[in-house]
């Protein structure tokens, strides 16, 4: 069977060229006459992937020499209470921007360690919008201040870099989980003391966590938070603490290669905005269907949509679906429809979509 276009907001779609190339490599790899799965995480072979896959990952985003990589387990979930195990030291409070149903969940979770300030939250509008910085109420000394710069559920995304210096507050270290749009569009990783995320939407498989982390934040980890949590002992054993996830690490490793032959991370924004215009244009222009998400915060990722009579869901969902076109059910707390078109999706994956969003108009309209 040739490989349909698959719209799932994570796990997510890969690039043809990597499966072939894991394929290739699946039961020897490059001579060594072992998978990378059989392979010791100490070993000279698997050293030299996960090194590389560091480094490409590193140039991709040009991570500044003051911040370590780490990749650990547990996903963005177990970051949400790994966060303020290590960031909180002596202070008392975290505050949080909730912008949808990923920043909700980080909040009420980082209750269970600390006070939690709601700086802003975008509730009133449905979780349709990002609070302008302005209107942000940080706490007196918060240990951070949280943020999800892209809400993969929502399809809400940050129009705006939450640069506290804008607001006077500098001092505050900004920490983002950006499991869904990393590597989508180019970054200051400067602007954040922390960035972390899945790696199943936008990286490679499941099981993989990476956290980019500011030197100075290590180190400060309750006397309770598990050794491997500890973001200092993760960063002094180069992720190899425990085992990682080897092989996931391998296939991330092989993404962060075919995005610097796409042109890296800059070529890839710039199809991503493309891509992101072709489906809004159709679903703004068709008439058929609805978006609520404020046009300023649109997810270039995440793509929620309606259609404006919800009987036909289902024949939605099934035409599409004999067009080759899956994964399309929005998330039940949203309901309707949810494209996901991270860097994987390929500019005919979209195209492909947006002619099935016109035939199926046309001829249930
Ligand atoms: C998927 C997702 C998560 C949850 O990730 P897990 O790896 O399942 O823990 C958290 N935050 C965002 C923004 C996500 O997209």
């Amino acid at each position: 069977m040739e490989r349909i276009y698959n719209f799932s907001a994570g796990p997510a779609v890969l690039p043809r060229e990597v499966l072939e190339q894991a394929r290739d490599e699946l039961v020897n790899w490059q001579g060594c006459g072992m998978s990378v799965m059989e392979m010791s995480h100490r070993g000279k072979e698997f050293s030299g992937i996960a090194a590389e896959a560091e480094a490409d990952f590193r140039e991709l985003l040009a991570v500044p020499a003051n911040y370590r990589i780490l990749f650990m387990q547990g996903g963005a979930i177990a970051q949400n209470a790994i966060i303020p195990m290590n960031l909180l030291g002596q202070k008392q409070t975290a505050d949080y921007v909730v912008t949808g149903i990923w920043s909700e969940k980080s909040q009420k979770e980082a209750r269970r360690y600390t006070t939690v300030n709601i700086a802003a939250t975008a509730e009133a509008s449905g979780h349709t919008t990002v609070p302008p910085m302005a209107d942000w109420t940080l706490s007196t000394d918060p240990a951070y201040l949280f943020t999800c710069t892209n809400e993969t559920i929502g399809g809400v995304e940050y129009p705006f870099v939450p640069d506290l210096a804008q607001i006077g507050r500098a001092e505050v270290s900004v920490v983002a989980d950006m499991s869904s749009h990393i590597l989508s569009r180019q970054i200051d990783v400067s602007k954040y003391g922390l960035i972390f995320g899945g790696a199943q939407k936008n990286i490679g498989p499941a099981g993989l966590t990476f956290v980019i982390v500011r030197d100075d934040l290590l180190g400060y980890a309750m006397p309770h938070c598990p050794s491997a949590f500890d973001y200092r002992v993760v960063a002094d054993n180069q992720s190899m603490y425990n085992t990682p996830a080897t092989y996931s690490l391998y296939i991330a490793g092989l993404v962060f290669r075919w995005l610097k032959e796409q042109g890296g991370v800059a070529a890839m924004e710039q199809r991503n905005i493309v891509k992101a215009k072709w489906l809004y244009d159709a679903l703004d222009q068709d008439g058929f269907y609805t978006t609520s998400v404020d046009p300023a915060c649109r997810s270039r990722m995440n793509v929620p949509f309606f259609l404006k009579d919800e009987r036909l869901n289902d024949t939605f969902l099934t035409e599409a679906k004999a067009a080759g076109l899956v994964q399309l059910k929005g998330h039940k707390s949203v309901g309707g429809m949810r494209a996901s078109i991270y860097n994987a999706m390929p500019a005919e994956g979209v195209q492909a979509l947006v002619r099935f969003l016109h035939d199926f108009s046309r001829r249930h309209g």
